[in-house]
């Protein structure tokens, strides 16, 4: 057996049934989860101040001596007043408890309290006429705080107290003291200065001061960290046991692509080429992720990986997280490849048994060269006669599961591609597994987008400006977000915006409506119209989000914009300011909160998707960020990817050296961290097992 056996809540004293059920509810199903727990914060009572400094609304800390201590019944049955003063050299207080007890008899607090006794409070001071007063604040001995006086206070739920968890964990600590070992080995320790694993966990409940705190937070944090890394590394290393498709080097079809593109590569371009041909022609798998900016051009070398898995002879994937996304990109791949003769396919839920049934024995067959299509595509029933590449965009939700789902499918070479840039600390995160090519440079020529905040009552000034952009040749967008998460009800607001705009704003403009409701063909119409510039102006809801190219458009509007992210919005910006005109991208919307008001803040000042983008993770967090809950990071209990970057780094070069010098964990001294690894992340051991 690896690992310690789980106990369970219910071995608690004081648990039952009930009880193990609302802990549950906070995700603490074992004794062990108890001790993992973060506190909210620490009440400190580590710093009486003397009363006279006592300001009203602060919550404080004070020792002193009980001057005065009175029990007064009320109105209400059972219910008294305890009422002390208490006295230190500068000054005094009064204390106020309303208590309940059983008829006749004192409160435990008058019980338990002398006069001239010594104690310390904890609480928030308050004006009561013209003293201060406490009302109903925690008390204890000197002697029960000992070297403790950070008091932790923790999450709670319905049908727990603070007491009672207190003492749960209390309980946790005592029960776990000879089961928990360290498994960092002391040299990595020491030179990280972190505190002994066991101390770790004391100090997080017991702490005697806000640095010891601090720092068993901060050991336990890069535990996670440090076997996220390893595991994703791992995990790497064992996809590239199983031998991979070895890509034939640039041929004919490819010449014929990129010789046939209306522009020059950019340097980075070229360079990120180059490191995935490497690759691809290599027999270890490819594992990369391909990171640019929007506009940065990411498009054409999806399409190079795609074209040259061909042309060597096997089927290329690209793989979408929706439905409608898979349609757009299919279009795009579709204008792209089929001068080259490649047989292309769309697989999506939209299709009919039947439709499904043809492309589905096309693949088998290996009639159907480029397959565009959603999570389907990696289906046990859906097979591929030769599969050598899958492109995945915007891949949130791709696993362990999926990775093993691939290598049954013959092993092929994968990129993966960001809409919008990822920070670094998530990158790394999340892909820590995979090399990464950056695309750092735009194309030449491309001016900044000049981008406005505009409010609602302003809005026909909007409209005069976008008149004055035809007039001057160009197109716009004007972008509606999804109202009441509903891509139907949000057509139809956008179809009677049109039939506004038609009759007045905009009157005698050419306007399209672009929305998830129409049909493929519908679509297709709308786009190209737009594209040929037989429209002037396109109205959409958000699928018009990625993809879009017709650098002819110098406008995008955007109405609510307060609704969207910072990420989305640099995402839409995008879709303007991709010729050499001056594009402007002009958010109409009214921020009332602090967060919207900085997001707008923000998004005017800097172009830069990166700097977006980590201001995008402080201001949202990375949940919100990637979109979905992503396996990786909800694995990180206390670790935040906003505060611990500096630790995530740490862990990150802490790992590459630990498996650079024992790939597979298996000398003595990692011995402990090897099983500490199987028991968080049983699942790495299994991929591409043996
Ligand atoms: P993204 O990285 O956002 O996916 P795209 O691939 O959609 O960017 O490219 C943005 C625009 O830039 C498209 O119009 C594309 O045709 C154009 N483009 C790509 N590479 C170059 C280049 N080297 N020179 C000029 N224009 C380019
Ligand atoms: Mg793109």
């Amino acid at each position: 057996m690896i690992g310690l056996p789980r106990r369970k809540v219910d071995s608690l004293r004081g648990v039952g049934k009930a009880r193990a059920l609302a802990l549950g509810r906070l995700g603490l199903e074992t004794v062990e989860d108890l001790l993992f727990m973060v506190p909210r914060y620490y009440e400190n009572w580590t710093q009486a101040i003397p009363i006279s400094a006592v300001q009203p609304g602060e919550v404080v800390c004070l020792q002193g001596r009980i001057t005065g201590l009175v029990e007064r019944k009320t109105r209400q049955k059972g219910l008294v007043i305890t009422e002390a003063l208490l006295r230190d050299d500068s000054g005094d207080i009064g204390l106020i408890w309303f208590l309940r007890v059983r008829s006749g008899q004192s409160s435990y607090i008058r019980r338990q309290l002398a006069l001239g006794q010594e104690i310390l409070v904890y609480g928030r001071a308050e004006q009561d006429n013209r003293r201060l007063v406490i009302r109903n604040p925690q008390w204890k001995r000197p002697t029960q705080l000992e070297g403790n006086r950070l008091i932790p206070v923790y999450p709670l739920t319905e049908g727990i107290t603070q007491a009672q968890m207190r003492n749960y964990v209390g309980q946790a600590l005592r029960l776990c003291r000879h089961d928990i070992g360290e498994f960092l080995p002391e040299n990595y320790r020491r030179s990280l200065s972190l505190p002994e694993r066991w101390a770790a966990i004391r100090g997080l409940h017991r702490a005697g001061s806000r640095e010891e705190a601090d720092a068993a937070r901060r050991r336990l944090a890069f535990d996670e960290l440090l076997c996220l890394q390893l595991a994703l590394r791992i995990r790497r290393k064992q996809a590239e046991k199983v031998p991979g498709v070895v890509h034939s080097p640039d041929g004919a079809l490819v010449q014929k692509f990129l010789g046939g593109l209306p522009y020059r590569l950019t340097a980075a371009q070229r360079k990120v080429m180059s490191e995935i041909a490497a690759d691809m022609e290599s027999p270890t798998v490819m594992q990369r992720l391909l990171q640019g900016d929007v506009g940065s051009g990411k498009t054409v070398v999806a399409l190079y990986a795609l074209i040259k898995s061909v042309e060597a002879g096997y089927q290329a994937v690209m793989m979408v997280p929706t439905e409608i996304l898979a349609e757009q990109h299919y279009r795009q791949v579709v204008k792209a490849v089929q001068p080259l003769g490649i047989k292309t396919g769309l697989l999506t839920g939209a299709l009919t048994d039947k439709e499904k049934e043809n492309l589905r024995w096309e693949l088998a067959a290996g009639q159907c060269q480029l397959v565009v299509g959603t999570h389907a595509l990696l289906q046990p029933d859906v097979d591929f006669q030769r599969l050598g590449l899958v492109v995945i965009d915007e891949q949130h939700r791709f696993g362990v599961a999926q990775r093993q789902a691939l290598v049954q499918k013959g092993n092929p070479d994968v990129l993966v591609m960001t809409a919008t840039p990822i920070p670094r600390t998530l990158a790394l995160a999340v892909y820590g597994d995979l090399d990464v090519s950056l695309i750092d440079e735009l194309p030449p020529g491309r001016k900044p987008v000049d981008t406005r905040w505009i409010s609602p009552a302003d809005r026909e000034r909007v409209y005069r400006f976008i008149r004055r952009q035809v007039e001057a040749g160009h197109q716009a967008y004007i972008v509606y977000p999804l109202v009441e998460e509903s891509e139907a009800v949000t057509a139809r607001a956008a179809s009677n915006e049109v039939e506004r705009l038609r009759k007045t704003s905009l009157a005698g403009l050419e306007i399209g409506l672009l929305h998830g409701q129409l049909t493929a063909a519908e679509k297709d119409r709308v786009m190209e119209d737009f594209a040929a510039g037989r429209l002037h102006v396109l109205v959409t809801t958000t699928v018009i989000e990625v993809g879009v190219d017709v650098p002819n458009a110098s406008v995008m509007v955007v109405e609510n914009a307060e609704r969207f992210g910072l990420a989305q919005l640099h995402q839409l910006r995008g879709r303007v300011g991709r010729g050499s005109v001056q594009a402007y991208c002009l958010l109409i919307g009214n921020p009332s909160t602090p967060s919207g008001k900085q997001r707008l803040h923000i998004i005017r000042q800097t172009n830069d998707g990166f700097a977006l983008a980590e201001a995008d993770l402080k201001l949202r967090g990375p949940g919100e960020l990637l979109g979905t809950r992503q396996s990786g990071l909800s694995e990180l209990r206390i670790a935040d990817l906003v505060e611990d970057l500096p630790l995530l780094e740490e862990a990150a070069r802490l790992a590459r050296s630990i498996l650079a010098s024992d790939p597979d964990l298996t000398a003595p001294h990692h011995r402990a961290l090897r099983e500490e690894l199987y028991r968080r992340h049983a699942m790495v051991w299994m991929v591409g097992a043996g």
